[in-house]
């Protein structure tokens, strides 16, 4: 490394926090912190040109749940965690909103739409007997009652159904104009935010962590880990692992019908309208094997499921078209709550957010914040 004193004095020493990976959780976390303490020096470190996990990969559904997902939660929580869960997504997109408004994330309110095919028909029945008890639920912990059951053969432009289960509530955003606000809004508090640095390994003593990286070592007063998955070894305890999901966007369909966010068969495939174009992704439950991995990439495999299922599902009299395929990997854990805890004495992690980190990585970051401020004397 060809370091000057300069660079070293300004850039890489004298931190009171570092946060690893500038996805949702880690610029969340950075911000938070430096909300609660304006003359702290906050640093993120991101190992590549703008974030290369999920954060900047994913769907952009601000989404609180799907019956078909709940009721396969139920398997491994119990019926009030499920619903706390839900709660805790619905109030980290309230968070989301307000922190950034509808109007800069490009969000728009046009509900989310469970799909059942004629093929999921015991499915759909066994949803349809939980949509009361959720939306009971609901109405205690948000005063809302989401789901409407609408038996139907086709909704917008989707056919051969047995049904639909709406959620108003639910609606789709612009990741990139999310992930965008959230870098201003750290820069503009102060946060420094260093791309293209990889972080190699770490040495915790009293007063002082000192951060290995590609640009030589960094040091500050605590480090935070929000790395989603791709930690998982130096943090084994807290039980991560890697799923990729491959989407794909076609190109302008002239006769699109489609609008909303939509789920079908557990949140597994999802698709919405996006620019007149349609995005769909998912599937990984239909290749466990390729799909557990941290390595970004598309199958052909993949990529012709979800274009069949295009083609297949959704009517259109113009021909579906890919414009863009590519892959983001989630950090899953053995339920799908979230980590945010300290493992050391100045080590913490932010992660395992799942497939519901654009609903809940304001809460998390906001949380771990909070949990780095409580070490620091007041
Ligand atoms: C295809 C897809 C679709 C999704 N759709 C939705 C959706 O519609 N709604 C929803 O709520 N959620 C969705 N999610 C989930 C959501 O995107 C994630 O939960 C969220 O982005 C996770 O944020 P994160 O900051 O924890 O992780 P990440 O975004 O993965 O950020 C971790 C960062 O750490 C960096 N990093 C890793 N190792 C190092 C290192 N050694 N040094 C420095 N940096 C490092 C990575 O480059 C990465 O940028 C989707 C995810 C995917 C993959």
């Amino acid at each position: 490394m060809n370091t000057s004193y300069w660079e070293r004095e300004t850039f890489l020493e004298s931190y009171d926090i570092i946060v690893v990976g500038g996805g949702i959780a880690g610029l969340s976390t950075a911000l938070e912190l430096k909300k609660n303490r304006p003359d702290f020096r906050v640093v993120v470190l991101e190992r590549s040109w703008l974030s290369d996990g999920a954060s900047s990969k994913n769907a952009g559904f601000a989404c609180f749940g799907s019956i078909s997902e709940f009721v396969d939660d139920i398997k491994d929580m119990s019926f009030d965690d499920v619903v706390s869960l839900a709660t805790r997504r619905f109030r980290g997109i309230e968070k989301l909103v307000k922190e950034y408004s509808e109007e800069v994330l490009k969000l728009e309110w046009n509900g989310g739409h469970e799909v059942f095919f004629q093929e999921d028909e015991s499915s759909f029945k066994e949803c349809c007997a939980f949509v009361d008890r959720f939306n009971d639920a609901f109405e205690r912990t948000l005063n809302i009652r989401p789901y409407t059951v609408l038996t139907v053969q086709e909704f917008q432009g989707i056919t051969n159904l047995v049904g639909v289960i709406s959620n108003k509530y639910e609606g789709g955003l612009n990741t990139g104009a999310m992930l965008n606000a959230m870098r201003n809004s750290a820069l503009s508090l102060g946060v420094h935010i260093f791309n293209g640095v990889e972080v190699k390994g770490y040495a915790s003593s009293e007063n002082e962590v000192k951060v290995e990286t590609t640009n030589g070592i960094w040091k500050a007063k605590r480090i935070a880990f929000c790395t989603s998955s791709f930690h998982s070894e130096l943090f084994e305890d807290l039980q991560m692992s890697s799923k990729r999901n491959q989407v794909v966007v076609t190109k302008p369909i002239a006769d699109l019908k489609l609008n909303g966010t939509f789920h079908h068969h557990k949140g597994f495939n999802y698709f919405r309208n996006i620019d007149g174009r349609i995005l769909i992704g998912g599937m990984r439950h239909q290749f466990p094997n390729t799909e557990s991995t941290s390595a970004q990439g598309n199958t052909d495999e993949v990529v012709s499921a979800l274009t069949n299922f295009l083609q297949h599902k959704i009517h259109t009299t113009s021909e579906i078209e890919i414009d863009i395929a590519w892959s983001g990997i989630l950090g899953v854990g053995k339920d799908e709550r979230s980590v945010v805890t300290q493992v050391e004495e100045n080590v913490f992690v932010g992660a395992r957010l799942g497939g519901i980190g654009v609903a809940i990585g304001s809460l998390v970051g906001q949380e771990l914040a909070g949990l780095i401020d409580s070490s620091f004397p007041k």
